[in-house]
């Protein structure tokens, strides 16, 4: 095995050395205005420093879009679910896919691995456990030297002029940061946050509820009865983490009678999928998305054998929770018919809403954002709520106003999480699609930087002076900067 800390200094080499080779990242180009009174402005601000965060910041600056800035509200780190509250053993992803690579080998996981562990280590590994992740995660932001804070949260965000004040917490303090586009790289959580079911009381929280992607104090769980709603990857390793740390039972409620079979995700992650579900008709987008939605996707099969190897398993298919209520120190879950079940704590596994208004950053905002549901009538039987709600994105991941009319500046707005999925395919949500996702975000926001300052571009272009033919008989200085074509 390589020394790990030569190992990814050589790697840190060859990723140099491929960034040399390809120009990358050229010099900054947006005539980037000041902000009134002088104040700075970003051409891109980027909220979230977890794989989409790191891929957006790094695409637009290799389109030489430089004066942008990531930021994150976690610790460096602690992004993203992986070594925080993910509770999976492993990805579920095989380990083969290139990670946040945007097509350079040497940013690949699997270059990153091997120049860490060594060639036979990558051989023997079956999947990626979640903390290589996130050091891989960490290591692509840091080799890139991407302009990052962490510890700074976006609260929220208003229009101002023609540009967006995002305003932010960092230390207790709030201050604004004024950008000509907003990129809202936050993650799973981060489009509406977890979705609980209708009669679960909100009372439960904290003491006998949590959602299965929050922190939960297992240990405090320990001796106890645990209830889990939800048969997704989520509720599977909720549960086995409860059994593994010492709880007593672990039930399972499942309103299917049989378990999803086939993750159908899985067969649409190509480059078809990718490239061409932007543009396909409304029509034809929402026919699969109902397909997918209805199907849903089965939990990896190492999670299952997680939980039933260990004693206090039970999982009940086919009995959906209508209700869950605070009995003394107890939850009661309503089954239906007259059943209950009791449970000393309640975890939800049932994912994540999508839901502008439920996205704080954005909520104040919401009534005025195109949904699925304004844009878009499905045919009689293909109705389906939750992807109404989704907000109608345009192609370049921005926001798009539910009145044409309104001049908020909305477009300048990109949703880069989950929330594009209904419009964009899955190239915001998973690792598969994050390079061919972050280069479409980018070449859109450069297009449109170039094009709002197109009269600086034109400036700049009649004062480029180069003098080509100097030292030529042919050398005519008095042409060099802005003067008429010669004929
Ligand atoms: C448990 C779990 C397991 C998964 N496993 C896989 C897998 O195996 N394979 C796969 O392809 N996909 C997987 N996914 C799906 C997806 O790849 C992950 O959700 C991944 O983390 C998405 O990356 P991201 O950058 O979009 O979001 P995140 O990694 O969640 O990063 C978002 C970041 O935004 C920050 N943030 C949010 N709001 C704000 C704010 N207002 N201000 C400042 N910072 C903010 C958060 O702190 C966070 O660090 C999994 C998801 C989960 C939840």
């Amino acid at each position: 095995m390589p020394d790990q800390a030569e190992g990814l200094a050589a790697q840190a080499a060859r990723v140099a050395r491929d960034l040399d080779l390809l120009g990358l990242p050229p010099a900054n180009w947006p005539a980037t205005p000041a902000g009134p009174d002088g104040a700075p402005v970003l051409d891109v601000l980027v909220v979230g420093a977890g794989m989409y965060g790191i891929a957006a910041t790094a695409a637009l600056a290799f389109k030489g879009v430089r004066a942008i800035r990531m930021l994150d509200r976690a610790p460096e780190g602690l992004e993203g679910p992986w070594v925080t509250t993910a509770r999976m053993q492993t990805l579920r992803s095989p380990k083969h896919l290139p990670g946040v690579a945007l097509g350079i080998p040497s940013l690949t996981f699997r270059a990153w691995y091997e120049a860490r562990f060594g060639a036979a280590a990558w051989e023997r590994l079956y999947k990626i456990p979640n903390a290589d992740w996130q050091a891989y995660l960490l290591w692509v932001r840091r080799v890139l030297r991407l302009p990052a804070a962490n510890g700074v949260a976006l609260r929220r965000v208003e229009p101002h002029g023609g540009m967006l004040a995002a305003v932010l917490e960092e230390g207790g303090a709030e201050r604004v940061q004024l950008c000509r586009h907003l990129v809202l790289a936050t993650g799973r959580a981060g489009t509406g946050g977890p979705a609980r079911p209708e009669g679960i009381d909100p009372a439960l929280w904290p003491d006998l509820a949590a959602d299965g992607g929050a922190a939960i104090d297992f240990a405090a769980l320990r001796g106890k009865r645990v209830a889990v709603i939800g048969g997704g990857p989520i509720a599977w390793d909720n549960a086995a983490t409860a059994l593994e740390q010492g709880a007593a039972r672990a039930e399972m409620y499942v309103r299917r009678q049989v378990l999803p079979q086939v993750n159908k995700g899985r067969g649409a992650a190509h480059p078809g999928f990718f490239e061409g579900w932007a543009t396909l008709p409304p029509a034809e987008k929402w026919r699969i998305l109902a397909y997918t939605q209805d199907l849903q996707a089965p939990p990896p099969h190492e999670s299952v054998h997680r939980a039933l190897r260990l004693p206090g398993f039970a999982l009940h298919l086919g009995t959906p929770v209508r209700g869950a209520r605070r009995c003394g120190d107890a939850v009661c879950l309503d089954l239906g018919e007259g059943r209950e079940a009791m449970a000393d704590f309640l975890i939800l596994g049932t994912g994540y809403a999508v839901d502008p208004a439920a996205m704080p950053e954005i909520a104040a905002l919401a009534p005025r954002i195109a949904r699925w549901g304004d844009r878009y009538t499905p045919p009689p039987g293909l109705e389906r709520p939750e992807l109404a709600a989704f907000p109608w994105l345009g192609e370049g991941f921005e926001l798009v106003p539910r009145d044409p009319a309104d001049a908020a500046p909305l477009t300048r707005i990109h949703l880069f999480n989950h929330a594009a999925f209904a419009s964009l395919g899955a190239i915001a949500s998973d690792i598969p699609g994050v390079s061919v996702g972050a280069e479409r975000l980018a070449h859109r926001i450069a297009a449109r930087l170039f094009a709002e300052d197109i009269a600086a571009m034109r400036a700049r272009l009649e004062a480029f002076a180069e003098p080509e033919l100097q030292g030529t008989p042919f050398f005519a200085a008095d042409l060099l900067a802005g003067g008429p074509p010669a004929r």
